[in-house]
């Protein structure tokens, strides 16, 4: 059994940039429109599954030609080769969950990271239809105000792992140490999830986090991921409280 595995939001966490973001805001209908619809979905008058689509129909470009465009001009995030060298050798698994579009993330893990990071991390995600030079995003979970429902992929990667899914701070039941990553509304389905969540300083989970009382440890970039999860994973998780905020 691993000692841990680390569930991972992609954009904005594993890149600099949300992918998504970028495009509707350089390519489609452009940031004031993306913020307004940002602030309906996290005061809740419109999901976040609906406010998506709306910014990606935005988006006038096929698809090919988003990930090309994106290739060029999203960056990784400093930290996360090092980070991911690093569990490699441990043999704690990286799993990608993502509200993104699978191409767009394997493309971009291999352009950035390597062929061999496409190889070892799993991508849990929506996936994309094209036709022609139309495309639409095919959500993984459409009966989810969150499109993807990252708490249900997380939950079936356990079960499917022969793991328990009841999973709450602090206490890993004689499951790996499970921890997740992210910066943004897509996580909030995950927040629950893990025993420990990774949120990104100065982004919109932290204030959905405080809003609803959900402990967390900041992070700026997986260089901080890194220090702490080696701190947790050499004490068998036993000091995680230390490690709590909120
Ligand atoms: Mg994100």
């Amino acid at each position: 059994m691993p000692k841990a595995i680390v569930f991972t939001d992609f954009d904005g966490t594993v890149t600099l940039q949300d992918s998504n973001d970028y495009l509707t805001e350089n390519l489609g209908f452009g940031r004031p429109r993306r913020l307004e619809i940002n602030d309906d979905i996290l005061d809740e008058k419109i999901t976040f599954r609906d406010g998506f689509r709306d910014m990606l129909e935005s988006i006038p470009l096929p698809f090919p030609e988003c990930i090309d465009y994106l290739l060029k001009n999203i960056d990784l995030d400093p930290g996360f080769v090092h980070f991911y060298q690093w569990c490699e050798k441990q043999g704690i698994p990286v799993v990608v969950v993502s509200s993104g579009m699978k191409p767009i993330i394997y493309a971009l893990l291999k352009g950035l990271v390597g062929q061999d990071a496409v190889e070892n991390i799993e991508i849990i995600s929506n996936e994309v239809k094209i036709d022609g030079d139309k495309w639409e995003i095919v959500f993984k979970d459409p009966e989810s105000g969150f499109g993807h429902d990252k708490s249900k992929s997380i939950r079936e990667y356990l079960v499917k792992h022969n793991y328990s899914p009841n999973t709450t701070n602090l206490q890993t039941d004689g499951n790996p140490i499970l921890f997740y990553c992210g910066d943004g509304v897509s996580d909030l389905s995950a927040a629950k999830e893990t025993n420990l969540l990774f949120a990104k300083h100065g982004k919109d989970l932290i204030k959905y986090c405080i809003r609803e009382n959900i402990p967390y440890t900041e992070f700026d970039s997986f260089k901080d991921i890194l220090e702490k999860v080696v701190k947790i994973v050499e004490a068998d998780g036993k000091n995680i409280g230390e490690f709590l905020e909120n």
